[in-house]
């Protein structure tokens, strides 16, 4: 494949882009190599500036779950920047939009609109914090939650309940007030519980993990943590920025019949668009401004073209069967994954729920973080690379979740099987 375009754009973005990038991931920094520079995407695949296509299991990091450049999408955009691009005044598909949310998630019976997963966490925070009064959250090694200070942080050394931050500008004040429990372990939720309950505003998690690859809860793990939260007061707060609308119509929730206090959504009702929103039981939600006294505010938010992209993209997931067909298509695409590396060798487990996926090059199944990280992850970068020279573009880190859309036909699917087939013998040489 000639990069030569991509080369020469990532070199003059290096100069003025901190690493090139708008976005940590995207510079290939775990994997190795450098990214490639997109010029369109339409369906299942990417384009980029030198002309290669790309079978595409990023999906913009989960949004397109219609596929790219959808006409009913594309069109609603088009009908909707006729008529304007921000009013900063309200507008009638914000409702809808609203109407539509609290309808498919009934746990949120209002919500707000707000520009990014990152602004939809950190408000459910500030919401969950003005509403308990209480300081401390609790969050999972391995979930990720945007990159506000209280979710940059991680378990001390020392002290479980006392937080270290991960990135030098968080104030160490701050982190300290976010506790860290490991995702599927029930001991040591409840133990923290024991220990701190009554100093706990909220426990925010992942329901799915995708963001330490794809970790699914274990049996009852979900609704231990529900029955602590409402034993002790806290909220829970289910993040479904990957798993909202995904996992199911009405995202892990309904998946796994648990209701979370307060839920949050990124980009996938944007359909592509800058977007996130918040919500949750009207109790909690009429306490934000201006209806109540917790502040939040966005010029943008509740943008009309977003709305619009938004709309269409939830039109089209609730057709019947929608959710099945995805959730079919991703097991048939896992199995194919381990075939294929067992043809050739290669220790491959899989996790998946509804239209996500993970890969783990152990022979183990994957149900923590620290099993997650314990895999071989030199090999799975050079599986990315293999594949990516077959036209198969994974998530290029060994820790995100892999996304299937409804343009991943048949054809599509065998085609990554056919290149994982022969990337799985290169890995293996
Ligand atoms: N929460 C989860 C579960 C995410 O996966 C992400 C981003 O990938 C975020 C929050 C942050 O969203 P954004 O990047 O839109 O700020």
């Amino acid at each position: 494949m000639n990069h030569a375009r991509s080369h020469a754009l990532f070199e003059r973005a290096r100069q003025l882009l901190p690493g090139g990038v708008n976005s940590p991931v995207r510079a290939f920094k775990s994997v190795g190599g450098e990214p490639f520079f997109v010029q369109r995407a339409d369906g299942p695949y990417l384009y980029d500036v030198d002309g290669n296509r790309y079978i595409d299991y990023v999906g913009s990091w989960g949004p397109m779950i219609v596929g790219h450049n959808h006409p009913a999408v594309r069109e609603a955009v088009q009908a909707a920047i006729a008529n304007g691009l921000s009013y900063g005044a309200p507008c009638e598909a914000e409702v809808e939009m609203a109407e539509t949310i609290t309808r498919l998630v009934p746990s949120c019976e209002m919500v707000r609109m707000v520009n990014s997963g990152t602004e939809a966490t950190l408000s459910a925070i500030r919401l969950a914090r003005g509403a308990t009064g209480r300081q401390r959250i609790v969050k999972f090694e391995g979930c990720y939650h945007g990159h506000g200070d209280s979710f940059l942080v991680k378990a001390g050394s020392g002290m479980l309940t006392l937080g270290v931050p991960t990135s030098p500008g968080v104030p160490a004040g701050l982190s300290e007030l976010t506790a860290t429990l490991s995702y599927n372990d029930f001991e040591g939720a409840t133990r923290l519980f024991e220990e701190i309950g009554g100093e706990i505003a909220a426990v925010i998690i992942e329901p799915v993990v995708g963001n330490a690859n794809c970790i699914p809860p274990r049996p009852g793990y979900l609704q231990h943590l529900r029955e602590l939260c409402t034993k002790h007061g806290a909220l829970l707060i289910f993040d479904e920025v990957m798993t909202g609308f995904r996992v199911a119509l009405g995202g892990a929730q309904a998946h796994y019949g648990i209701t979370p206090d307060l839920t949050t959504f990124g980009k996938i009702i944007g359909g592509g668009m800058p977007v996130g929103a918040y919500g949750g039981r009207r109790e909690l939600m009429e306490q934000i401004a201006p209806a109540g006294p917790i502040y939040q505010a966005g010029t943008l938010s509740g943008n009309p073209v977003a709305m619009a992209a938004g709309l269409a993209m939830l039109r089209l997931i609730q057709e019947p069967g929608f959710h099945e067909r995805l959730a079919a298509v991703t097991a048939r695409l896992c199995a194919g994954f381990e075939a294929a590396a067992r043809e050739a060798g290669v220790p491959l487990t899989t996790n998946h729920v509804g239209a996500m996926f993970g890969l783990f090059f152990t022979d183990r199944k994957v149900e923590t973080y620290a099993q997650a990280t314990a895999c071989d992850i030199a090999a799975f970068n050079r599986f990315f690379h293999a594949m990516l020279e077959r036209g198969v573009f994974l998530a290029p880190s060994a820790y995100e979740a892999g996304f299937v859309s409804s343009a991943h036909d048949e054809a599509v699917v065998e085609a990554t099987l056919e290149a994982a087939r022969a990337a799985f013998r290169s890995v293996a040489d």
